[in-house]
Parts: C-alpha cells; sequence; structure tokens
C-alpha cells in the first residue's frame, strides 16, 4: 500500500459506541473508490486501491468500514449530483411537499441543510416566502452547481466549529435535515452535536439514512463502498441519538435507493422515558441480526456473483453486445467484485454530466450519455441495469429507444427480462 496509508485514517473500535471487539463480517477484496471515475489521461497512472471490509459491532448493531479514506480524496470533487436523477428529484419533491404543508404557515420558518449537494431538496423549498434556506456541503463542484440555483450556501465541513460560525450570524433554526450524509460521516458524534447547536428547543433534526435490514434483505452489498463508512440499523439510531439526548419520535420508511428510513428527532424534553411502540416492533424485527446471519449473507452475495458470469457468458457466447446502464458508485462494488469488465460490456449509459467522458473505477469501462443508445441502438441486444434501484425508469427509457432490447437485472437474484 505504501503512501496510501497517509491518505487513510484508521481506527480499531466501533464509531458510534466505542467497542473494540467489533467483528469482520464481509471482504469484497481490494477496490478502488467508489467515486473515482477516471479521466481518460489518466488511464495508465495507478489507481488509488484498498480492501474494502465490513465489521459489525454486536453492542450498537452498526454495520460500518473501519478505517476511513481521508475526506479531503473523497469529496473536493464529487461526482454524484443528485438532480440529474428522476427517481431523486421525485423523492424530495415528496420531501419537500410535506415540509411546505406542515410549516407553511409558520412565520420566519429556518431550515438547514446539511450535505445539501446540489440543492435538489433546498431548490423546491427556498422560493416559499416564510423559509429561510440554508445549505452546507464540503464539495466545491457541488456547491457551485448549488449557487447556481441561488441557493445559500455554506461550503464547509458540518461540525460544532461551523455550526457556531453559522449561530453568530443566523441564529437557531426550526428544521435541520440531512439526506444520505450519515452513512459518510467518520467523527458522527460531531454532527449531532453540530445539529443540538442551532436546532431551537422544539425544533426537529430530520436524517434520511439508508436501512441495513433491507440493503440486507435484497442482497445489496453493492452499496458497500468505503465513501459509505457507516450502515444503521434502527437500533443503532436509537442508541447513538440516546448518547446525545435525542429522541426519535417517528420513522418513516422510503423508498429511495432500494429501502430507506427518515427519522425524525427532538431533543429530549424530560427524563421520563416515553414508550414509543412503534419503535420497539420495528427494532423487534431486527433481532436476526448476529454473526450466523452475516454469514449466510456472505455467502449469497458469491452466489450471486456466479449467477451474474454465468448469464453474462451465456449471452457472449452467442456473439451479442451488452452495454451497461448507470454509472453509479454501486457499480464500482458490484463490476468489481464480479470482475465485469471489458470483455463483458463495452460501454456505461450515465445521465450525469459530471460522468459521461470519464471510465468506471478499476474495470476502466468508458461511460457514455444517453445519446449513444440512440445512435447504436440497432446493434445493442442487452442491457445490464447496473443502477437497479432505478431499474423502471431506465428500462423505461430504453424500450423507447429500442424495444427489443433485453435486460439483465443483477439484484437481488440475477434475472433476464
Ligand atoms: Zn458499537
Amino acid at each position: 500500500m505504501g503512501n496510501n496509508n497517509k491518505l487513510i485514517n484508521k481506527r480499531s473500535d466501533c464509531r458510534i459506541c466505542g467497542n473494540r471487539l467489533i467483528k469482520k463480517i464481509i471482504d469484497l477484496g481490494i477496490m478502488p473508490l467508489a467515486g473515482n471515475f477516471i479521466e481518460k489521461k489518466n488511464l495508465r497512472k495507478k489507481e488509488f486501491k484498498i480492501p474494502l471490509d465490513l465489521y459489525y459491532c454486536s453492542k450498537c448493531k452498526l454495520v460500518q468500514v473501519k478505517d476511513t479514506v481521508k475526506p479531503k480524496v473523497l469529496f473536493t470533487k464529487y461526482n454524484y449530483s443528485s438532480s440529474t436523477i428522476p427517481v431523486l428529484n421525485e423523492h424530495f419533491l415528496n420531501y419537500s411537499k410535506e415540509i411546505i404543508k406542515n410549516y407553511k404557515k409558520r412565520k420566519n420558518f429556518k431550515i438547514l441543510e446539511f450535505g445539501c449537494n446540489d440543492g435538489i431538496l433546498l431548490s423546491k423549498l427556498f422560493k416559499e416566502k416564510n423559509f429561510f434556506c440554508l445549505g452546507v456541503d464540503p464539495s466545491i463542484n457541488i456547491g457551485k452547481l448549488a449557487k447556481k440555483k441561488s441557493i445559500k450556501i455554506l461550503n464547509d465541513y458540518f461540525n460544532q466549529q461551523s455550526a457556531n460560525k453559522i449561530l453568530k450570524k443566523y441564529d437557531k433554526f426550526d428544521y435541520i435535515t440531512a439526506s444520505n450524509v450519515f452513512a459518510h460521516i467518520d467523527d458522527i458524534h460531531s454532527v449531532i452535536e453540530a445539529s443540538k447547536i442551532l436546532l431551537k428547543d422544539d425544533g426537529y433534526l430530520v436524517v434520511e439514512v439508508h436501512y441495513l435490514l433491507n440493503l440486507l434483505n435484497l442482497n445489496q452489498y453493492d452499496f458497500f463502498y468505503h465513501e459509505h463508512v457507516n450502515y444503521y440499523s434502527i437500533y443503532s439510531l436509537k442508541y447513538l441519538f440516546e448518547m446525545h439526548n435525542f429522541e426519535i419520535k417517528k420513522i418513516k420508511q422510503t423508498n429511495m435507493h432500494g429501502g430507506s428510513l427518515r427519522v425524525y428527532l427532538q431533543k429530549k424534553k424530560n427524563t421520563i422515558k416515553n414508550k414509543n411502540l412503534h419503535l420497539t416492533k420495528l427494532i423487534e424485527n431486527e433481532k436476526k441480526l448476529n454473526l450466523t446471519f452475516f454469514k449466510r449473507f456472505n455467502k449469497n452475495i458469491y452466489l450471486q456473483k456466479k449467477e451474474v458470469i454465468k448469464i453474462l457468458k451465456n449471452i457472449k457466447k452467442q456473439n451479442k453486445k451488452i452495454i451497461g446502464f448507470g454509472a453509479s458508485g454501486r457499480g464500482t462494488t458490484f463490476l468489481n467484485f464480479c470482475k465485469i469488465d471489458k470483455k463483458f460490456i463495452n460501454v456505461i449509459l450515465d445521465s450525469s454530466p459530471l460522468r459521461a467522458g470519464k471510465f468506471m473505477p478499476g474495470v476502466k469501462i468508458p461511460i457514455k450519455n444517453i445519446s449513444y443508445l440512440k445512435k447504436n441502438s440497432s446493434n445493442i441486444d442487452y442491457v445490464l441495469i447496473i443502477a437497479w434501484n432505478y431499474k423502471d425508469s431506465i428500462i423505461k427509457q430504453v424500450k423507447k429507444i429500442n424495444n427489443n432490447i433485453k435486460f439483465i437485472i443483477p439484484f437481488p437474484n440475477p434475472k433476464l427480462l
């Protein structure tokens, strides 16, 4: 590894509870960073690769990647822009409607979103005249995109230090929210403390996280990558937020990214324990999480790999052409773990202008925009749906162009369509 070590923060304990006896449950091998799409001029350069191992803490029930790549390497040039994904647009439109419905009558309602990406949520909210919106995001190119939409953005990490600066300038907020941020953060305690500084006593902290149980039930090992260091069970969220005197008020399950949770939290007002029956029931469902369960999961992912390769080999034997669809971070894990390279697929289509023209990390398959499909549709036989969580919209898009193309859906279990 040599100088790679300088780019990694090593740790030996659980990120939430500090338990030193966390157990390795999944080993996906040496992987490139999921978001490190390669530019043409760098194709011959050595890629940054490190082992992707997952650990489980049986005390607080968090699944985690232990060592983290320093945020500077990961986020200064983040290639993920939410607004280019139709399904995400719909998700955030619905979320914004919920917020508007609940708060539009409030005078001087103030909302802060950290990890606001390109402003996909806030751009839908700031038109509401009663609302004051502030976004916080460390990524420079994403911050620029958000600024184009004239959203108030602080280009910084969200922590106690920046929270105190925000407090001085804007005072406290009614609503603080973060979507798909908690998966990324090594020092998870600091963002919760930062939220505490900025949240009014009757305010809400609302976080959206991918749900560990859905991820495991649907065999979604492709969601595991270095950029995602935490995978939350509801038990682990309760454990984490109780450490900071926050109380879970409500949990809503959503379809985002193949199964997510929207968790509504408030500062604890008194020490009396409120029995939340809904929460108790949800945690009851998580009883099956244990080392035996993970062993079975591990076995399943190797079965899935074998099955996908079998399907691809069969198609190739018939001299048919396969392309991929969706150059997502998930794709990096999936393709590299299964070793699907240019032998099988020549091109991956993606609608994000930030990725088209680049190459998939590790397997180095070129990424092209959708117009490639229009130009070449007559000699494409199969589309491998890499971004399988958007499969319905992808199938619709492809069928509009060529109704004869068939589909390979790799998750949860590989099948042809
Ligand atoms: Zn723990």
